[in-house]
């Protein structure tokens, strides 16, 4: 009998927190590594009369992501008290959006791991469930024998999108995951760092059957830190549910937690069910009514889209996919990049020297936290160019402009000046590299005698010796013309 095949199938609930200069019901500043308890006022500690008053800013980035991801922005959207007793919230309930949520529906666009699909239109696009807004809670921190209680992040707008389950594979979950927080720090959302808790990831995992229709029993994966953490996790637990189910086994709705480092799961709890929640309208709060006037002049911010600005530089800068890979997920570095093509001829080589020798420079003058960032560099677009033009217009080897690179970098000297000073200026003198290349033609009998009968790549180790004696600075392609002028007579 052969064994029954089981495919899996994935739903992701991420929160994010909208960077907004204060918090979503009240002005206290919201932020991120103050001292315990400092970023509090009457409304986030919920002390009896405060009031909440809703934040534009948070209302205006919620339509925002929900138009970058295509989603339809509800009309009228409304808030809801999600009652639960916990230290996190001092008030035993969380503002949020049950029935209501202020986005519709909506899709990520993923490519997988090695696809080089974006040279021919768009990849698969995962479907959303909604996303609604509402409010973050405090941070527990739990000792031996007591918990510590951290009210900084509780009141901070938080977004959470909820796919449908829509999700094949951990690789799939991994792709989403990165496109989501590609297009979220490109729209200016939030920086969706995993780690500093800016992007949360629940993963809920269910197999089943091949050919079956019915989703399997699902279980709510929680402790998914980082987002390659979120592809180990849904991974481990795909095989758990696998084998209980071939072991004839079944499976119970729950939450079960990650354990990053000894890398299994572990159950927390059964499932609540939305009832005991009791979610019932906030009176304190009026609904919010969002028309189109309001829908297009955000529209209008949205920048263009990781995955689109790839096509467009593929299609209109002859870039190769390769180039464009390590481009396109960084905003400042495409932009970067635009303004070397403004001012040189070779967009391929700009993206050469960017993606290859700025990023090199950048990452070694990093620190344990990263890569320098771009802002800090003193290189600018107008170093890249005129770079690419010193060789393009034959002034300088590419050998030559690999060398200067890293001196550039560091000192923000002009590519022209460290030419100068060095004298480093590729030799079109003639009369100079005639005697050069004679005197290479008689050291170098054996490569002549090979050229001569027929042999075309000789030539080569004639040309290597004439850069050697110009110390890299021959103009190369009049260094072919000379010795093909002088072989032939
Ligand atoms: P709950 O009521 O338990 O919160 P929802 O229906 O709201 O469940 O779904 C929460 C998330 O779980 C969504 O992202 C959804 O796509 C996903 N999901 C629901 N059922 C399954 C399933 N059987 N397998 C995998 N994911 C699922
Ligand atoms: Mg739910």
């Amino acid at each position: 009998m052969s064994e029954i095949q089981y495919e899996a199938v994935i739903g992701l609930e991420v929160h994010v927190q909208a960077e907004t200069r204060s918090k979503m019901f009240t002005r206290v500043a919201r932020g991120f590594g103050e001292p315990p308890n400092t970023l509090t006022d009457p409304v986030v500690l919920g002390l009896p009369g405060a009031l909440p008053v809703m934040n534009l800013e948070a209302i205006e980035k919620s339509i925002k992501v929900g138009l970058l991801l295509g989603c339809e922005i509800a009309r009228v959207c409304k808030w809801d008290r999600k009652n639960y007793f916990y230290p996190d919230m001092p008030k035993n309930y969380q503002i949020s959006q049950y029935d209501q949520p202020i986005c519709l529906g909506g899709e990520v666009e993923i490519e997988l791991e090695g696809e080089t699909r974006a040279v021919m239109g768009p990849h698969r696009k995962v479907k959303l469930t909604r996303i609604h807004l509402e409010e973050d809670v405090g941070k527990l921190t739990h000792y031996e024998n007591d918990s510590l209680v951290d009210y900084n992040r509780a009141g901070s707008p938080l977004l959470e999108i909820v796919s449908e389950p829509d999700l094949f594979s951990p690789d799939e979950v991994f792709a989403y995951l990165t496109s989501l927080r590609n297009s979220l720090v490109y729209a200016g959302i939030s920086d969706c760092d995993m780690e500093k808790g800016q992007m949360r990831c629940d993963a809920n995992v269910s197999v089943r059957p091949v050919g079956q229709k019915e989703l399997g029993t699902k279980v709510e994966l929680k402790n998914l830190n980082t987002i390659s953490g979120v592809r180990n996790g849904v991974e481990y637990e795909i095989q758990r549910q696998t084998s209980v189910l071939r072991e004839g086994g079944s499976l119970t709705q729950e939450t079960r937690r990650w354990n990053p480092d000894q890398r299994y799961t572990t159950a927390m709890r059964s499932k609540e069910m939305a009832h005991d929640y009791r979610y019932f309208p906030d009176p304190d709060l009026m609904p919010v009514k969002i028309d189109d006037a309001w829908i297009e002049r955000i529209r209008e911010e949205i920048p263009e889209m990781p995955f689109d600005k790839q096509r467009r530089f593929i299609e209109q800068y002859g870039l190769p996919y390769s180039s464009t890979s390590p481009l396109c997920p960084d905003k400042e570095l495409c932009d970067f990049f635009e303004a070397t093509v403004a001012r040189c001829k070779d967009p391929k080589k700009a993206a050469n020297w960017i993606v290859n020798d700025l990023l090199r420079e950048l990452s070694s003058a990093g620190d344990e936290e990263g890569p320098m960032p771009l802002g800090n560099a003193k290189m600018t677009p107008a170093h890249v160019a005129e770079l690419v033009n010193l060789v393009e217009e034959g002034s300088i080897s590419s050998n030559i402009a690999k060398e200067i690179f890293p001196e550039t970098f560091a000192t923000g000297k002009m590519p022209a000046q460290i030419v100068d000073e060095k004298g480093l200026k590729q030799t079109s003198d003639t009369g100079e590299l005639e005697t050069i290349c004679s005197q290479v033609i008689t050291d170098q009998p054996k490569a002549v005698e090979e050229f001569k009968g027929g042999k075309e790549n000789a030539i080569n180790a004639l040309k290597g010796q004439v850069m050697k004696a110009t110390r890299g600075q021959a103009n190369p392609k009049l260094v072919d013309e000379i010795l093909r002028e002088l072989l032939s007579q």
